[in-house]
């Protein structure tokens, strides 16, 4: 997908806005959904709209693209209010949210860091894992969709191995069986799916 523009004083812009999240969320009995990269916020701003009783905070290590998603919430007509923004890298979460805060957590389209010496960078990856555990409440469940043959081999691989993990459902072409038009989608996976590039899913949780 193209590079982005950086946009002068982005990280100030997205900051400023009422979508930007200012206090640490205190633990609740809502349900609280997070997504890991959320780029342009597609997904993330229709499923705050269709689904008003749930929480929802994105994040992306890009101000830019923060921007991009907060500029579409500006143009809509009835804005959602269960929608917050955070601009960081996910390493970094433990300084925003509190553990065992989320019920869901959603990886779309992740960067796929093909060489092996970037295997730490991929956000299946041990580390990243275990920092999911400790976000996650019991029976949590992580969501991870790529249009990437070598991530989804790692990915599958590398959590099938787990003891602790228990996978929920796993495909190589979740559109072989559901209607794109009936789901909400991300940026990145509209576009590979018009490129006929299968889209491959799995969703797991830990024990
Ligand atoms: N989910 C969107 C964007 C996918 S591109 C979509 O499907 O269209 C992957 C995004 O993840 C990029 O915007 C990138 O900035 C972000 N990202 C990658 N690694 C990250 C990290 N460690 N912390 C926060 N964001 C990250």
């Amino acid at each position: 997908m193209g590079r982005l523009r950086k946009i002068k004083n982005d990280i100030d812009l997205v900051k400023n806005s009422d979508y930007y999240l200012k206090t640490i969320p205190v633990p609740n009995n809502e349900l609280n959904y997070l997504e890991i990269g959320m780029g342009k916020g597609n997904f993330i701003i229709n499923m705050a709209v269709n689904n008003p009783e749930i929480n929802f905070y994105g994040l992306d290590k890009f101000p830019t693209v923060i921007f991009k998603a907060i500029k579409k919430l500006n143009k809509l007509e009835n804005k959602p209010k269960n929608l917050k923004f955070l601009a960081i890298d996910v390493s970094d979460i433990f300084e925003y949210f509190p553990k065992n805060f989320f019920h869901k957590i959603f990886l779309n389209f992740s960067d796929p860091w093909p060489k092996k010496r970037h295997e730490k960078r991929r956000l299946t990856s041990d580390t990243y894992l275990k920092l999911y555990k400790d976000l996650l409440t019991k029976d949590g469940i992580i969501q991870f969709k790529t249009d990437n043959d070598g991530l989804y081999a790692y990915s599958l691989e590398n959590i099938q191995a787990k003891k602790d993990i228990e996978i929920i459902e796993f495909t190589n072409n979740l559109y072989a069986k559901l209607n794109p038009e009936d789901c909400i989608l991300t940026e990145y996976e509209k576009k590979f799916i018009g490129m006929d590039i299968p889209i491959k899913l799995i969703s797991f949780k830990f024990k």
